[in-house]
């Protein structure tokens, strides 16, 4: 990676893990740390925000250049030439993630069960930018992390369908980015940097029936741009068979600015009745909403919400066992 990128991550709070991998401490797990509130995630799904690693193994490679994305485009690759071992960057993540913490410690809002807890993280978020899948070592990486006792959630936008077709094991959670209803729309919105994007896109749709793990479409909502195309959306969400559905408002926040406005940003009764309405389509229940994050959550089996966190791994009965 060119060193003017590393300083540009390194300015913007990013810890720098080997070649090609980073961790960023996320507002939620400040906020929970100091007696605030955690994630959205945490009320629909229980992680614990000041127990989470927010990372990627991936932070300068992606298959697309997403015009909601709030994160530094500075993608230089769609492939990772010299890669790094998983156990290094996972071991390198927790100290990075370690250190970016050390500010807290001793600091009065923090209580000091708080702040051991948050010295023993157990949840990753494999999110934070650039694709995960373009990493050819993430089923070690996520197998290492499972055998630590780490829940994995790991977000892509299914345009590499022959990696997920091979993933081995599977995260805790897996997030699908669903956000181009049509081919025009997901052309214009996600901006792919490699061809077949959207076939490629479809492949994944039709493969998350097959894949046993929980599943989640995450439709990212961009008012006038990409919703709100009920009828499409409902028409994926069917193929795809997921257990949850998160409808989640863009934000108006970091480099997607220079991209889309301030009107782009649908209100969070806008997300709320998209979600109701998609709901009601394929016999999903409304289950929770989060207005600080604008995200709605609906699920097919209210019942199976919550990460059982004894079982990081195998989650679901008799899954790939
Ligand atoms: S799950 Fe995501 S939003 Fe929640 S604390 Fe972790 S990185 Fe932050």
């Amino acid at each position: 990676m060119e060193n003017t990128y590393r300083q540009i991550y390194r300015k913007q709070h990013y810890g720098m893990v080997g070649k090609h991998s980073a961790v960023k401490v996320c507002h939620w797990t400040k906020s929970e740390l100091t007696g605030g509130d955690g994630c959205y995630k945490h009320l629909f799904y229980g992680i614990r925000s000041h127990q989470c690693i927010q990372m990627t193994p991936a932070v300068n490679s992606c298959t697309e250049n997403c015009s909601f994305c709030w994160r530094f485009q500075g993608f230089d690759s769609m492939h990772i030439s010299d890669e790094d071992d998983p156990e290094f960057i996972l071991e390198k993540s927790i100290e990075a993630h370690k250190k970016l913490l050390s500010g807290f410690k001793g600091n009065p809002k923090v209580t000091r069960e708080r702040w051991e807890e948050s010295q023993n993280p157990r949840h990753i978020a494999i999110s934070l930018t650039g694709e995960p899948t373009v990493y050819s070592r993430l089923g070690e990486f996520i197998e290492l992390a499972g055998r630590r006792g780490f829940t994995t959630f790991l977000v892509t936008n299914g345009t590499l369908p022959m990696v997920l077709e091979k993933l081995d094991p599977l995260p805790t959670q897996l997030y699908l980015t669903v956000a181009g209803p049509t081919k025009k729309v997901f052309n214009e919105v996600l901006n792919p940097a490699i061809g077949n994007a959207w076939e490629n896109f479809n492949r994944t749709l039709d493969l998350l029936p097959s894949l046993n793990t929980r599943k989640v479409i995450r439709h990212t909502l961009v008012k006038d741009v990409n919703m709100p195309f009920i009828d499409e959306y409902a028409e994926m969400d069917r193929r795809a068979d997921p257990h949850f559905i998160e409808s989640k408002g863009y934000v108006h926040v970091g480099q997607s600015m220079e991209r889309l406005s301030a009107s782009n940003m649908p209100p969070h009764q806008m997300v709320v009745d998209f979600s109701k309405e998609l709901g009601k389509r394929l016999g999903y229940e409304f289950t929770a909403e989060s207005p600080a994050s604008r995200v709605t959550l609906l699920c097919k089996d209210p019942g199976m919400r919550m990460i059982n966190l004894s079982n990081p791994v195998r989650l679901i009965s008799g899954a790939n066992s």
